[in-house]
């Protein structure tokens, strides 16, 4: 099935020659962009979009998630609180989620990243309850594969329990042994290696603070052996750096490059606490900025025009639910270009720069070269926004607009893959009112159940 886009008015590629056309046109013939230009005629059968007022961007890559904490979002016990006592507070939650809290919890982040222009996501799940299957990123998938978005799920992990001196309480830490037969598990059953594959994993413990040096080494072994990615949590709070300067002399971006764990098949979320030298030792990894979150979480400001200059692959994402609260793709652009200029006043990135952060920045931390760019042989993964609508009315050059105004959350359409994932706002893939009522029912049974025995 061909579908033709028809006189798009904006369309912004991101290529290497950073055009930006008027007027264009985009064929899609099974699941990539087989030609962009002016008055292209379309093979017969071929479904045509008027996109006359329509600006077309590669669809939006979001580096770092937590799905499942979509079901746990503004719980009044954790507000107010920095990363360390957060965490805490929610690990009492969170110990009692299912494989059905996981699928559902999938779908309601899903939902929300597609409809804001979201076509590539990654999960970082690391809390796997002890009385529960050890099927929980097989339910995401699952999950990801019914509502139509790319999906990089990671096998994330905890083995620094409470009694051994770690953050999280010792009934969602796992053993070593069992957490890296799981990762193997799930490199051999999903990882799909070819261009425009829908799903891939990489291996992702969860931080300094919840894992032993050991897993860490173990499983940047397993990774390199099994040719995947790999991710975690890094600097992100003063506390963390306190943490690793106390139990390992040395600070977070040392303590990686330590263990080798930096190159470009690596990439972290947040780096925040970070110095000119330790950005020499990322060696090429990339780096999820989470804006939200930070701000948040209050855990600082991302040195993000620092990395930048340091030749580090910078992307942008929404982080945890339970973190931000939403998993909004679009208000995060917005924050992280507020946040920049915040830092660096008129020296800050411009919009342009922002949007090739969240796509072409994005795919390329994810190790993709078939994703975030719009140009003939690329996956087929666009989204078009309506600036033709009132909330923009008044406003000028397209790109600033889009970013500055902060009305666009909703989408006008997803393509992802070559399929129409989201209409006019609307996900045509799943029943949203069914769906999420009973991702509600899930979340509300789960927090009332932890109230009620704590
Ligand atoms: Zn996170």
């Amino acid at each position: 099935m061909a579908i033709l886009l028809k006189n798009i008015s904006t369309a912004v590629t991101f290529n290497n020659q950073n055009d930006i056309l008027s007027n264009t046109d985009i064929l899609i013939e099974e699941n990539q962009i087989s030609s962009i230009g002016k008055n292209i005629t379309a093979p017969i059968g071929t479904e045509i979009i008027d996109c006359t007022n329509l600006i077309a961007l590669p669809g939006f890559v979001n580096t770092h998630h937590h799905l499942y904490q979509t079901l746990f979002r503004g719980i009044q016990e954790v507000q107010e609180m920095p990363l360390f006592p957060w965490l805490i507070g929610l690990y009492e939650f969170w110990k009692h989620i299912t494989p059905e809290a996981v699928y559902y919890g999938a779908m309601v982040g899903f939902s929300e990243l597609l409809r804001t222009g979201c076509t590539t996501t990654m999960d970082h799940h690391y809390v796997f309850p002890e009385n529960q299957p050890a099927t929980l990123i097989d339910e995401q998938i699952k999950a990801a594969a019914e509502i139509g978005i790319r999906f990089h799920a990671t096998r994330g992990s905890m083995s620094l329990g409470k009694s051994l001196g770690g953050l999280p309480p010792d009934t969602v830490v796992q053993k070593e042994e069992v957490i890296l037969k799981d990762s193997e598990r799930l490199i051999n059953t999903y990882h799909d290696t070819r261009r425009f594959s829908m799903q891939r994993i990489a291996l992702a413990p969860c931080s300094p603070f919840s894992v032993t040096k050991e897993l860490m080494i173990e499983t940047r072994k397993l990774a390199r052996k099994k040719n995947v990615m790999l991710h975690t949590h890094l600097a992100e709070t003063k506390d963390e750096e306190n943490f690793c300067l106390e139990k390992f002399g040395r600070r977070p971006v040392e303590l990686m490059a330590d263990m080798e764990w930096t190159g470009s098949d690596v990439w972290f979320a947040h780096v925040i606490h970070i110095n000119d030298e330790e950005m020499k030792l990322l060696d090429g990894a990339g780096v999820a900025h989470c804006p939200s979150s930070n701000m948040k979480l209050s855990s600082g400001i991302c040195p993000t025009s620092e990395l930048l200059d340091a030749g580090v692959k910078l992307s942008i994402a929404v982080d945890g639910s339970a973190s931000n609260d939403g998993s909004n793709m679009w208000e995060e652009i917005r924050r992280a270009y507020l946040l920049n200029h915040l830092k660096y006043g008129s020296n800050g990135l411009n919009a342009y720069e922002i949007l090739k952060m969240a796509t072409r920045g994005g795919a390329e931390v994810l190790g993709r070269n078939d994703i975030g760019i719009l140009q003939e042989g690329m996956a087929a993964d666009i989204v078009l926004f309506d600036l033709d609508d009132i909330a923009y009315a008044g406003s000028h050059d397209p790109l600033v607009s889009m970013v500055t105004c902060g009305n666009s959350s909703l989408v006008k359409m997803t393509i992802v893959n070559g399929k129409m994932v989201v209409k006019d706002g609307k996900l045509l893939t799943i029943d949203t009112h069914k769906t999420g009522k009973q991702a509600h029912k899930v979340a509300t049974d789960l927090v009332e159940f932890q109230r009620s025995h704590s």
